[in-house]
């Protein structure tokens, strides 16, 4: 099983545009993995790509990526979704399309049934952007569970009660990789996550000083929306878990690739994401 995190970037992408800070001119002049794209993963054993940030163009092109079978969300938040014309990028053909033509192998969207409601209400004037491309065959959509192709089993977990965030549990053979890009505070109780060997993780704050200098204070309202980084370990040690990944690092945590090499140094089984980081 090889699973790529070929974005790791928050909300907002590193470089920030117009930001001269620190971490945003050194990702700009020095590029991946000092750059960050939005947050994204892809297994690559069955091309099947989670989530479509804006950016997510140059993230398939960084990883090299040759082929997107599926695409599965995470839930319909726009820095998860706001890519979704990539599909037209991946799927279109004007020149075909002129003539008449449908491309031969349409995309599968899929989610659990809730996500993939929240991700065709996302339009324009002209209606839902996925239907969209789904009456011109470029994909179609699929509410799904669970997603097993060749020797891969991904389950999709609701995070809430009301479904609108899956949590994926990717596993092959005896190997199991938990993704939980966003949204995912508090985390579920489930058996499902026990024993995993990695937890790729987001919606993490990084540090008690942050972008400029910013001092986290304890009653700061994003403490209640994000994990610290002794609740993440928490989490690792609840369900022993071999290794954490933290991805969605945000522009604001002010802290460049080469500072979280230095932090991973003083932490135990947690390690930070970048864009093209492999997993195998
Ligand atoms: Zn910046
Ligand atoms: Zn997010």
């Amino acid at each position: 099983m090889n699973v790529i995190i070929i974005g790791s970037g928050g909300c907002v992408s590193t470089p920030r545009a117009c930001c001269s800070c620190r971490v945003c001119t050194e990702a700009r002049r020095k590029g991946y993995p000092y750059a960050r794209t939005g947050c994204s993963l892809f297994i690559e054993d069955v091309n099947i790509l989670i989530d479509t940030p804006e950016d997510i163009n140059a993230s398939l092109n960084n990883s090299g990526i040759q082929e997107v079978e599926h695409i599965l969300y995470s839930h319909c938040d726009p820095d998860h979704t706001m890519g979704m014309r990539v599909i037209e990028q991946l799927k279109m053909d004007w020149l075909a399309n002129s003539l008449g033509k449908k491309p031969e192998n349409p995309i599968e969207i899929a989610s659990l049934p809730a996500i993939l409601e929240d991700i065709k209400m996302q339009g324009t004037k002209y209606g839902s952007v996925m239907e969209y491309y789904e009456a011109r065959g470029l994909v179609y959509t699929k509410e799904i569970r669970t997603l097993k192709k060749d020797n891969i089993l991904i389950e999709l977990v609701p995070a809430d009660d009301q479904e609108h965030v899956a949590i994926f549990i990717i596993s092959s053979n005896d190997k199991k990789i938990i993704y939980a890009p966003c949204d995912v505070k508090p985390f579920p109780k489930s058996e499902k996550f026990q024993g995993a060997d990695v937890l790729i993780i987001g919606n993490t704050i990084v540090g008690d000083i942050l972008k400029d200098g910013f001092v986290l204070e304890e009653d700061n309202p994003l403490r209640k929306e994000l994990f610290t980084l002794d609740e993440i370990d928490t989490i690792r040690k609840q369900y022993e878990i071999k290794k954490v990944i933290i991805t969605h690092l945000e522009e604001d945590w002010g802290k460049s690739y080469d500072d979280y090499r230095e932090l991973e140094k003083e932490l135990n089984f947690i390690y930070f994401a970048y864009d093209g980081l492999k997993i195998n």
